[in-house]
């Protein structure tokens, strides 16, 4: 008698346990039957344990998928190992919502799953136990993370006042456009861009107008160029594009409409119309290459080419 009290004690504090532990605690049969439905999984279910022992699980929840339920439990029955699923494979096993529906940004409950045999007496596995838990604020947390990090990805590539590729990205993009036409040899153009005389804008009507007149270059950049083009803001007033499948003739053409639309482009400051002119070196890439840096500076010398003879034009390397 005195063995029957205490037994009874034990299974009370063990009920207890079960259903104020903040862990969904199932457990099912070979037949995928339910016995033990703890108050975790009836609160957030909203099936009470009368109403789901003894049922097939699949009965009460049609999202979980049968088959691939079945085949990550099959080791647990026959092999005694455990289970796992994180909801970085899959969000959820059951789709509840979430515990905290005003201030959580999911609408549903991510879950870490564990399934683990329950080992009989004599050895073999005739139940598991499927453990819940709940970690919607630890994948919320770190997909905001990702996000960021997404987010400062971007800005880092970016030029603060142009919104153009910056330097050093423009830079990795552009070697792996070299290292892709060193393979395939296609019509690929390399162009370099600077203002004239640009000391004198800056000069005349302050820096602040100096950078109005990049930021309006680099819109008329955006302008004369195709999505698939790749432009940087190299330097200070000195522009960089890659036009992929495109011959010296026909980035001749592109950047002398650029150039026409700066030409007749003004910015307005303070009242006064600033208006720049722009030089333009192109350099087709070719086999004879052998770093990224020759293809660049063919464009720069053709550049300079321009510059000497008297700006304001474009001008193709030979
Ligand atoms: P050139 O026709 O030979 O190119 O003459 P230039 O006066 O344009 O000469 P250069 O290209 O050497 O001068 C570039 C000037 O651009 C020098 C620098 O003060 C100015 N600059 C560089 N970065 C910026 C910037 O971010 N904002 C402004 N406002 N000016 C800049
Ligand atoms: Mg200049
Ligand atoms: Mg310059």
């Amino acid at each position: 008698m005195p063995n029957q009290a205490a037994e009874l004690a034990s299974m009370h504090w063990q009920q207890d346990l079960l259903s104020s532990i903040e862990v969904g605690i199932v457990v099912i049969d070979k037949d995928y039957k339910v016995e033990v439905w703890n108050q975790f999984m009836e609160n957030h279910s909203e099936i009470r344990p009368s109403q789901i022992a003894g049922n097939e699980l699949f009965a009460h929840f049609p999202e979980v998928d049968e088959l691939w339920f079945k085949r990550k439990c099959d080791p647990v029955f026959n092999m005694g190992t455990p289970a796992f699923i994180i909801w970085e494979q899959r969000p959820y096993v059951f789709k509840f919502g979430t515990s905290r529906p005003i201030t959580s940004t999911s609408d549903f409950m991510y879950q870490n799953v564990t399934i683990f045999p329950l080992v009989s007496t004599s050895g073999s596995t005739e139940r598991i136990c499927i453990l819940v838990y709940d970690v919607t604020d630890q994948a919320i947390a770190k997909k905001n993370i990702e996000g960021l990090n997404q987010r400062l990805q971007e800005v880092s590539r970016v030029d603060g006042l142009t919104g153009l590729f910056n330097r050093r990205y423009w830079q990795e993009r552009f070697e792996r456009e070299y290292k892709m036409a060193v393979r395939n040899k296609p019509d690929i153009c390399a162009i370099m861009l600077d203002i004239d005389h640009f000391k004198k804008v800056n000069d005349t009507y302050g820096h602040h107008a100096g950078d109005l007149v990049i930021q309006r270059l680099a819109k008329l950049v955006k302008l004369a160029t195709r999505e698939t083009d790749i432009t940087g803001r190299y330097g200070g007033e000195e522009f960089t594009i890659v036009l992929p499948d495109t011959n010296g003739e026909t980035a001749k053409i592109v950047a002398e409409r650029l150039r026409k639309l700066v030409y007749l482009d003004a910015v307005e400051y303070e009242d006064v119309q600033i208006k720049v002119t722009v030089s333009v070196g192109i350099a087709q890439y070719s086999a004879a290459y052998t770093t990224s840096t020759q293809w660049l500076e063919d464009a720069d010398k053709a550049l300079y080419t321009a510059k000497e003879s008297g700006r304001n034009r474009v001008v193709v390397s030979s």
